[in-house]
């Protein structure tokens, strides 16, 4: 069984990368037949290193950025720091990288493990049955797969084709994004500057470049497609921030009007939508990106096992179960994020007591901690199969004998147990890894673990029976051949 992704952003690339990991055939159609260049996303947040660890490219890419701490809000000449490490994360800060390094890492691995990528591949058809899909190509022709993902970003044609609707709302603030070099010296933080005119975010790039994302009140007339000079970045830093930060160079610059939409469906028969296609947000909290290469580290190792024929009822569907509602809370966060920095005029008088009320909730800073990480996300216990507390939660890094558990998370299940669980468990080796130990690995009581490919708790036990540990493996993990 095979596998088409529709665009080779990084969550097609993450997706078929996983895919071609798990030995599924699949190619990735793009439009594009060049490379882009643009650079938007800056941010990989701590869950998504984590994924990343997991495959292998995290310290890769570590060395290629720079780690952020802090939030540093410049508000009025008064700054509040908000700590963004998370103590049981190895990364405990944000990853300042530009997104094209994030996604050349992506793609090299992807064509390692053997992916077909086709550039100026437009999808212009799609046609499903109850065998497979197959899409229409503009320059003519057609490819057909098992199962179709749409990757193909906010503006996805897969999702147009499905006729899955797009809910939500356009903003009406323009936003102003550019790289900029500044001579002026920051502290190591992402600096939202929040003034009366607007709101300047400044996360640094660590070379004495920093990503500037705008929302400039005074500017909301220009035309969205008049392009944007370093003049104009330089008066709305000045009035924004009190003064130009030092502004010397810019090396790119755009102007857009951002959304905030989430797909109905995350799945219509044979094809999946995920990233981009899926929900889009204010760039505020710089979590986009994170949430699409998140959604395929959800999709990659279901649709897998459907292609190998072992996936159980339950799992396809709960691709959308899982991460519709991470989606959902991604656009609520954003979207407050957005209302705080483009406040109307009596919120904006409230700004300076409302902050540090917020910051030091030690409550509300936690959840925007873990939310903003994505090291909060748990899912939900599928109908009918066997769970127990810490069913749906993460596992962070726990270390296992001499090396890592993310070392050994590599696209299959892994039983970590103490017992004798892990022989009843042979009949299903082509899926589950065992660990035949106990020590840290084991989690409050349980001396067994079945943990997901993905790296959430799917079963825990305290001595299993055969009869016990056979019941939640078919059910977890399919029928044993
Ligand atoms: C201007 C801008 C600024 C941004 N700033 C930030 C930011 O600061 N922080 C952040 O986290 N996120 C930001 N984002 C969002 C972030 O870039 C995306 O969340 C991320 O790229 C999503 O990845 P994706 O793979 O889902 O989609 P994309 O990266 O959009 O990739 C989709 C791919 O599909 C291809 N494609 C489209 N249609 C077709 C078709 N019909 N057939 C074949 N291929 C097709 C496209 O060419 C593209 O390569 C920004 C986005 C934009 C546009």
């Amino acid at each position: 069984m095979s596998v088409i992704v529709v665009g080779a952003g990084p969550t097609g690339l993450t997706l078929a990368g996983d895919l071609a990991a798990a030995g599924v055939p699949v190619k990735i159609l793009e439009r594009r037949a060049e490379e882009s260049n643009l650079t938007r996303a800056f941010a990989v947040h701590a869950r998504t290193l984590e994924m990343l660890d997991m495959r292998g490219l995290a310290d890769g890419l570590i060395a290629q950025g720079i780690q952020v701490p802090q939030v540093r809000v410049h508000l009025k000449g008064a700054e509040l720091a908000f700590d963004i490490r998370h103590p049981d994360s190895r990364f405990p800060y944000v990853l300042i990288l530009r997104q094209a390094r994030t996604e050349a890492a992506l793609e090299e691995r992807a064509r390692d493990l053997g992916v077909e990528i086709v550039r100026g591949a437009e999808v212009t058809g799609l046609t499903q049955d109850a065998d497979g899909v197959t899409l229409a190509l503009s320059a003519g022709g057609s490819e057909r797969a098992d199962y179709v993902a749409g990757c193909d970003g906010a503006h996805s044609a897969v999702r147009r084709l499905l006729g899955v609707g797009f809910a939500g709302k356009s903003y009406d603030t323009r936003i102003l994004l550019a790289d900029v070099l500044l001579k002026r010296p920051l502290p190591l933080a992402v600096n939202p500057f929040i003034g009366d005119d607007g709101a300047a975010l400044l996360p640094p790039y660590g070379d004495g470049w920093f990503r500037a994302t705008i929302w400039d009140r005074t500017g909301q007339h220009l035309p969205i497609d008049q392009p944007v000079d370093i003049e104009e970045v330089r008066d709305s830093l000045r009035r924004i921030a009190g003064d130009d930060l030092g502004l010397a160079e810019m090396s790119w610059s755009t102007r857009f009007l951002s959304e905030r939409r989430q797909a109905r469906a995350y799945r219509v028969g044979r094809v999946f939508l995920a990233g981009d296609a899926a929900h889009v947000h204010s760039p505020l909290g710089a979590m986009g990106m994170s949430t699409g290469i998140q959604d395929a580290a959800n999709l990659s190792w279901k649709l897998a096992a459907a292609c190998q024929g072992w996936a159980p009822p339950w799992l396809l569907d709960s691709y959308q179960s899982e991460r519709h509602p991470v989606g959902r809370t991604v656009l609520r966060l954003t979207d407050l994020l957005r209302r705080l920095a483009d406040a109307p005029a009596p919120v904006r008088l409230l700004r300076p007591y409302l902050a540090p009320a917020l910051i030091n909730n030690p409550k509300i800073s936690e959840k925007a901690r873990l939310t903003l990480s994505g090291l909060g996300i748990h899912y939900p216990v599928p109908d009918g199969v066997p769970a127990s507390p810490l069913t749906g939660r993460r596992l962070p890094d726990l270390p296992i004998g001499s090396g890592r558990l993310y070392e050994r998370l590599r696209g299959r299940y892994l039983l970590i147990d103490a017992t004798t669980a892990h022989e009843t468990a042979r009949p299903w080796h082509d899926r589950v890894d065992v660990l035949p130990t106990g020590g840290p690995a084991v989690y409050d009581e349980a001396t067994t673990l079945l943990i997901r490919p993905d790296g959430y708790l799917a079963w825990t036990a305290t001595h299993p029976g055969p009869q016990q540990t056979r019941q939640a493996l078919r059910q977890w993990c399919g029928q044993a051949r």
